[in-house]
């Protein structure tokens, strides 16, 4: 390893630049105009791991942006892993508040701007980067090695099941790597190991037929307004409990060594709650805010309108009003199972003289990886060895669907393998990366190659 490493350290600053160079090119997947940049963007790409002289290189045509895979089989009787990462990013709007402009990448503080420097350029150079090592040094990766960059994740990994579907031979692994994400905190080497999953739904009440003169009707007719509040108010209990009938029936409890293991981690929750503005945390009885809000199901109305909203008054009653609620769901909550409990609950809480109606939008299986398989020490001891401290377990609270998408196509443990900052502005202007994360992310890839190689020998490999 210890030449790979140098080879790492010696390579530093072109590294960067060679980043540079992909950053320009304005890869947004959801500009239609912008198509040939993505195609020009997955070429870039393609020829520059060509250019390492080794493996097999291919550009994947989809019914929308291509995707890049790469592999390198020189390896046998080691395993296989499959790295997916992404080459599309986020629109630059508004573009007025980028410091510099976001295709063309600048370094300050240590860091580089610039838009897809994290999200998720450079997390997939992390790992070109760590192979160049290899192929440099040795020849060839230490284990077999399959890279799947899409282009599409910026808006929602639309052909990313059919492409998976086309080429299951292809990405045939042992396990599965995603660098997409970001660490606990800053030089915390992370691996998340949950996601939350999704249930959205919207409830239309209606009451008369039209708005109807408040002094001639009220106290005649029910209001759909007041329906609809009372309604929601009682979706949670005294203790913060979701009141929906069966809502829990399906919920994993959290073990005392994931409590335990959530409590051992450095939140420093006065600030997280500065960086909200709100004057308190709140939620359910029982739990800390890190386990409601990565490992509780929570409910939420996002939005709800109805009745007279102009200025000064006007006196009503409204006709209908409608409410968007979504539930966070956890292992191993259904998302079609809590939209059926959660519109039958609805309908049966309607008070007398409204109509109640439910429409389902949007559902994603919540994520939770088997961490007892031992490839995720594995993944912990190579984090370690080149940050030089603990590598955390960490839950992500919102969804992440295409590894839902990956975990299911492959059967595989999937690694969410990170090398972002919590506050790197990703999807936002002046999105950076932090130079030194990049530089240990190279030697941390390198290091989860070097240590799956080894996997299965005894006390795994330290040198
Ligand atoms: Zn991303």
């Amino acid at each position: 390893m210890k030449s790979v490493l140098d080879y790492i350290d010696a390579n530093r600053d072109r590294f960067v630049d060679e980043l540079v160079e992909w950053v320009r090119i304005p890869s947004v997947s959801s500009e239609p105009a912008r198509a040939p940049d993505v195609r020009a963007n997955a070429d870039h790409l393609a020829a520059h791991l060509r250019g390492l002289g080794a493996g097999r290189i291919e550009v994947w045509p989809t019914a929308g942006h291509p995707a890049v895979f790469a592999e390198w089989l020189r390896a046998p009787g080691k395993p296989t892993l499959l790295v997916y990462g992404h080459h599309d990013v986020q629109p630059v709007d508004p573009l007025g508040e980028w410091i510099t402009p976001p295709f063309e990448p600048a370094v300050r503080e240590g860091r580089l701007w610039g838009r897809g420097v994290v999200d998720d350029k450079g997390q997939v150079y992390v790992h070109a980067k760590a192979v160049e090592a290899f192929v440099r040094t040795a020849g060839a990766p230490p284990i077999n090695l399959k890279l799947l960059v899409e282009g599409e994740e910026e808006v929602g990994s639309v052909n990313l099941d059919a492409l998976m579907r086309e080429h299951t031979a292809d990405l045939a692994a042992d396990f599965v790597c995603v660098s997409d994400t970001a660490m606990f905190g800053r030089g915390i080497p992370s691996l998340c190991v949950g996601l939350r999953g999704l249930a959205y739904v919207e409830v239309f009440v209606d009451g008369p037929a039209f708005d109807l003169h408040s002094g001639s009707f009220g106290g005649g007719v029910a209001n759909p307004v007041n329906a609809l509040a009372k309604m929601i108010a009682s979706l949670h209990d005294a203790d913060g409990r979701v009141t929906v009938t069966g809502f829990y029936d399906d919920v994993r409890p959290l073990t005392a060594t994931e409590r335990a293991e959530i409590a051992s981690l450095p939140f420093d929750e006065k600030a997280w709650l500065a960086s909200t503005g709100a004057p308190a945390t709140v939620g359910e009885k029982g739990y800390s805010t890190l386990e409601r809000i990565w490992a509780r199901p929570t409910l939420d109305c996002c939005g709800i309108g109805g009745g007279f909203q102009g200025e000064g008054a006007k006196t009503i009653i409204p006709a209908r009003v409608s409410a968007k609620v979504s539930c966070r769901l956890v292992p191993d909550q259904d998302p079609d199972d809590v939209m059926r409990k959660l519109g039958e609950h609805l309908r049966r809480i309607a008070p007398p003289g409204v109509r109640v109606r439910v429409e389902t939008l949007h559902g994603a299986r919540p994520y939770l990886a088997p961490t007892d398989h031992p490839v995720y020490e594995v993944a912990k001891r190579a984090f370690s060895k080149a940050f030089g401290k603990p590598t955390v377990f960490m839950r992500e609270g919102g969804s992440i669907p295409f590894v839902r998408t990956i975990a299911d196509a492959t059967g595989k443990p999937c690694l969410l393998m990170g090398f972002g900052q919590p506050d790197e502005n990703a999807h936002a202007p002046n999105e950076w990366l932090d130079l030194s994360n990049y530089h240990l992310g190279i030697k941390s890839a390198a290091h989860l190659y070097d240590e799956i190689a080894h996997m299965g020998e005894s006390g795994g490999k330290s040198g």
